[in-house]
Formats: C-alpha cells, sequence, structure tokens
C-alpha cells in the first residue's frame, strides 16, 4: 500500500470513532501499518476529527517510531501503538479510546468477564486488565512503558494476542487491535457495547458465573476460520 492510501484509509478510521461513540474532542487514535514498507500511519496529536485530513496522517517508522512523513506531530500514544505492532507479529491496525463502558471496567482495574455469546464471537476469553505502571515506568517512558505492560499481561496470562485483539489498561483505557485498521475499529467497538452489558448483567445478577467453556468455543471457532476445526 502506497502512503497516499494508507494515509486515507488511517484518516477514515479515525473519523469513525466519533460517529460510533467511542471517543469525544481527541480522546483516541487509531493507527495502521504497512509491515512490508516497514511504517505504520497514526493520527497526530490534537487534531479534531471533523477537521483530519489524509495529509495531516503521520507515517512513522515500524523500527524506531521515528516520523517518515507528515508535517504534524504523531499522536501522544504512538510509542505505546510502536511497541505493540513489534511484540504482536500479526496485528495490522490499532485503537486507541478513552470510550465511557471500557474506562469504567480499566478504572475499576477488572478483566472483562467472557459473559454472552456476542463477547465469544470476538474475544477468546476474557479481556485482560494490566496491572498500574509503577512510578519509574511512568517517569521513565510512560507511553513505552504502557506498550510493555500490556505484554507483559498477555505474556504472564498465556495470553495469544490474535485470539483476545484487546486489552484494558488499569486506570487508563482500552487498546484494540486487527487484522488492519477498520476490523480494529469494529472490535473497539464491539469491546464498548460488551463492557456496557457485562456491568449491566452483574447489577441484575452479581452471582453471575459467565458462559461456559463449550459455547464460548462454538461462538468463536464459528466465527474465525483461521482456528476452525480446534477445539471440537
Ligand atoms: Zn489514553
Amino acid at each position: 500500500m502506497k502512503h497516499k492510501e494508507l494515509r486515507q484509509k488511517v484518516c477514515e478510521t479515525n473519523r469513525l470513532l466519533p460517529k460510533l461513540d467511542l471517543a469525544i474532542f481527541t480522546w483516541g487514535n487509531v493507527s495502521e501499518a504497512d509491515r512490508e514498507a516497514g511504517v505504520f500511519a497514526i493520527k497526530p496529536s490534537g487534531v479534531a476529527y471533523d477537521k483530519l485530513e489524509p495529509n495531516d496522517i503521520v507515517v512513522v517508522s515500524l523500527e524506531t517510531g521515528e516520523t517518515v512523513a507528515g508535517k504534524l506531530k504523531p499522536s501522544r500514544d504512538t510509542a505505546t501503538h510502536l511497541v505493540l505492532y513489534q511484540k504482536f507479529a500479526n496485528i495490522g491496525g490499532i485503537v486507541h479510546t478513552h470510550s465511557p463502558w471500557a474506562v469504567s471496567w480499566a478504572q475499576a482495574e477488572r478483566a472483562l468477564p467472557a459473559y454472552s455469546t456476542s463477547h465469544a464471537d470476538y474475544f477468546y476469553g476474557n479481556v485482560p486488565c494490566t496491572r498500574k505502571l509503577t512510578d519509574q515506568e511512568l517517569k521513565e517512558a510512560y507511553e513505552k512503558n504502557t506498550g510493555l505492560v500490556i505484554v507483559e499481561t498477555f505474556e504472564k496470562n498465556q495470553i495469544d494476542p490474535d485470539a483476545v485483539p484487546a486489552v484494558l489498561v488499569a486506570g487508563h483505557g482500552p487498546f484494540i487491535w486487527g487484522p488492519d485498521s477498520m476490523k480494529a475499529v469494529e472490535n473497539a467497538r464491539v469491546l464498548e457495547e460488551c463492557c456496557k452489558m457485562a456491568y449491566r448483567a452483574e447489577v441484575i445478577n452479581p452471582e453471575i458465573s459467565g458462559i461456559e467453556q463449550s459455547l464460548l468455543d462454538e461462538h468463536y471457532f464459528h466465527k474465525h476460520g483461521k482456528y476452525a476445526g480446534y477445539g471440537q
């Protein structure tokens, strides 16, 4: 994909955030990688979604995070996106927002349990919540260490980032990914909806235990061709 097409697509997927009620003001950013070209494109810092143009999108190196094309400053979260692209080899698009339902779970420092088939269609198991960053990690390299604490959460809990394409960062909010930025936005919208429904379910019945593994398998594997045949 040429820079031009990549920037057009990333402009479009960023502009979806307010339309899908995932971001107010500039509370979110979307990026997409072109791994062959060794770059990813990301929203610039501080530009309102309705003013965003393809030329505003910043193209940065997947190796160093330095700007390759674009006049504006890349989003403050660029270093987090960079770590995720570097450590999660198959992902091609990332979304970060402060969408209220997902942030509620992140603030509560709780993983989102798999309570429904809507969840199981997109996330194969709980969506994990990270630990908090230490003061040292915050001071030293906040955005980069946010990425590293996400990777640590997946490694420690042996979660496959391709099967659970989202995380809640404690006290902050969600990062969601997918094969490209459009799919990542879809996953972000579904996560928000699942966070809302899970909260309500717990209010209605605090004893709730979540769906059975067999129902989770049935839904996840039915939807995800690459795992078709697993667990049956
Ligand atoms: Zn944030």
